[in-house]
Order: C-alpha cells, then structure tokens, then sequence
C-alpha cells in the first residue's frame, strides 16, 4: 500500500482553476520531487495533501485513510477537529521561509510541536529535539536564538522541528529558495541525509541536480496537471515530453 495516495485532486479559488485532476502515489521510504514553472500548482497540492487546503474534488490517501474527510454513508463528512490533527501530525512540513520564533530558543523552537501540539511530556520533547537537532548537525546551537543563525542554519532548525515531530512522511516546499547560493548545499545535503535514512520525502524543489541525484520519483506539474513523471533518468534525460524537455533545459 503506498503511504500517501492523490486521486483525481481538483482545487479551484473561484473561477481559477489551479489543480486539474491529480493522481499520484508515494510508497514508504520513497523521495518524490515535484517540479514545475511557478504557478503550476506545487504549492497547493502539498497544502491540499496535508488539507490546510480543502480540495475541491478528489481524495488524498494517507496510510489507507482519506485525509480530512470520512464516508458517511455514500456523502464525505469533514473528521472532526482531533482525527484531522492526528493525521496531520504524520506530515510534517518545512517551508520556504523558516518562520522560527525569534523571542525562542532553536531548542524551544523544536519542542515546540512536540509540547503544544502533541502534548507530549517536556522532559521527553526535550529528548527528542536534542535528538533532532543533533541529526541536522546544530545540537551546540540548542541555546542559540534563530537571529543569531544563518539562513542555512535557520532552515535546518526548520527540518528539526519537523523531524521532533516523527512524522511519517516530511513535505518541503522550495526549502532553499530563500537562502543565499552559498547556503544552500548544507540544507540539501540534510535533506539527502533524511532519504539516507530511509525517511519518506516530499519535495517541490527548483533545485534540478538535487532532484536528479536524490530522487526516486520525479513530478513535473504543468498548468495543474502531472504532465509527466517517472525516474530521474526518465525526467531529465529520455522523456519525449516536449514540455518537460523545455522545463528542464532551462537549468542546465
Ligand atoms: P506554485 O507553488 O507552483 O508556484 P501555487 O500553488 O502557489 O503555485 O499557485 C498556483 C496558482 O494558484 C497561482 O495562480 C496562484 O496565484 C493561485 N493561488 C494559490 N493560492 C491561492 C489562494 N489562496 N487564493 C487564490 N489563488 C491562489
Ligand atoms: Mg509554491
């Protein structure tokens, strides 16, 4: 069965229709990377996925269970507030910019999720984001407030905060698109470490060698729709696609 399952996923905001029918699947330990012009829809199919946004048609899956929604007979009834926020403790998100507390800690940044959301015991959240934050490389700046860390740093902070939750799939949204060039490969190779781990990911990326060197799966959106999809040697070397062909050639 795979973890996460989009089917038939339609979103519109009034007369735009951003999301056009999609299906997709992601299995256990999988790195799928979506790629595609800004606008194509990237960021609101991962919103759509972990339902901060309601789709307008279509499904997702999350370990055999719709996300968001229930059956009720032959209707779909939104889950209460609780089952939603059980599910959407499985996915965690790291996005664009760090949105970090500035008045915390980088280790109260962390235990964060862990205490408010999870309620979990602050002995053992504090466990858990020294654990998280060793696994980004940062455990000497527990202390340390997020002004006085690099953007790279601040991201992985990011990542940290994400992982102290144990999700069952992470989703990045374009994690190093805020930071300076020199800045980047830090977070990136994190991020490979994660799939390293056998972690499951989720990344909308324009970081093209990243997703042909660490990807299983590669998804390029165009116009809401997966115009195309498969291995990173399918993507950025045989397809016939057209669209992806100029997709991609434009970086490298
Ligand atoms: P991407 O992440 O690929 O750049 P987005 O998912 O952010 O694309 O946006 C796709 C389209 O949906 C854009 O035209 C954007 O303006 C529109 N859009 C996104 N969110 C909203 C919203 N909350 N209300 C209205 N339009 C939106
Ligand atoms: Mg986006």
């Amino acid at each position: 069965m795979p973890l996460l399952e989009v089917r038939d996923l339609h979103k519109s905001y009034g007369a735009l229709d951003v999301l056009k029918g999609i299906d997709l699947t992601v299995d256990p330990g999988e790195i799928v990377g979506f790629i595609g012009a800004s606008g194509s829809g990237k960021s609101t199919l991962l919103r759509c996925m972990n339902h901060m946004e309601v789709p307008t048609k279509g499904i997702v899956m999350l370990e055999g269970e719709i996300v968001g929604v229930t059956h009720k007979g032959d209707r779909l009834v939104p889950r209460p507030a609780r089952d939603l926020s059980q599910q959407r403790r499985k996915m965690a998100m790291v996005f664009q910019h760090f949105n970090l507390w500035p008045h915390k800690t980088t280790l109260e940044n962390v235990m964060e999720g862990p205490v408010t959301v999870q309620k979990i015991p602050k002995a053992e959240a504090r466990d858990r984001a020294l654990a998280a934050l060793k696994r980004v490389g940062l455990k000497e700046k527990a202390d340390t407030y997020p002004s006085r860390l690099s953007g790279g740093q601040q991201q992985r902070v990011g990542i940290a905060r994400a992982l102290a939750l144990q999700p069952q799939v992470i989703l990045f949204d374009e994690p190093t698109s805020a930071l300076d060039p020199e800045l980047v490969n830090e977070v990136l190779n994190v991020i490979r470490s994660l799939g390293e781990d056998g972690i499951t990911l989720v990344i909308v990326t324009h970081e093209m060698r990243f997703a042909r060197e660490v990807c299983d799966k590669v998804i390029f959106l165009d116009e809401g729709r997966v115009a195309d999809m498969g291995s990173p040697d399918h993507i950025f070397g045989t397809t016939e696609n057209p669209r992806t062909r100029a997709f991609v050639q434009n970086y490298f």
